[in-house]
């Protein structure tokens, strides 16, 4: 099966307590490549624009002030089934729902501040990765 690509952010609280390598360690673990990768500050209207989805849900204000509280690590993954490989070692999005050995269930601290983001569909994947890449920054 061809290999295929999604979109992993590391969060705010997991930067803060210095788990970007930890992270990508499991990432890697589960067959993802990391093929671009880089620590950003995002702007309320950046956050505001990739979480637009969730504009009406009642968390969207703490969501936002959230992902802007500190560094991120945008990143392309590649892997065989990259969407699902990522989701499965995500975990679910509450950490107190997810299986034991996945990144949320080890390192998230809440419902919110749950480490890490994963794009849900291969369509998502390909325009998240748009949001935050060129081209020639997937360097492979
Ligand atoms: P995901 O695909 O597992 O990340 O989950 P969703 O797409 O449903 O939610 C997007 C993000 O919003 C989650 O990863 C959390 O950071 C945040 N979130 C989801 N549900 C809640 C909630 O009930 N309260 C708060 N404060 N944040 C939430």
């Amino acid at each position: 099966m061809a290999a295929t690509r999604t979109f992993s952010i590391i969060k705010p609280d997991a930067t803060r307590r210095n788990l970007t390598g930890a992270v990508t360690k499991m990432l890697e673990d589960a067959g993802l490549r990391v093929v671009a990768s880089k620590r950003i500050q995002m702007s309320r209207e950046q956050a505001e624009g990739f979480y637009d989805v969730h504009r009406e849900r009642p968390f969207f204000g703490e969501l936002v002030d959230f992902m802007i509280s500190g560094p991120v690590v945008v990143q392309v993954l590649e892997g065989e089934n990259a969407v699902k490989a990522n989701r499965d070692v995500m975990g679910a999005t509450n950490p107190a729902d997810a299986d034991e050995g996945t990144i949320r269930k080890t390192y998230a601290e809440s419902i919110e501040a749950n480490s890490v983001h994963g794009s849900d569909s291969e369509e998502n994947a390909a325009n998240e990765i748009k949001f935050f890449f060129n081209d020639d920054e997937l360097v492979g």
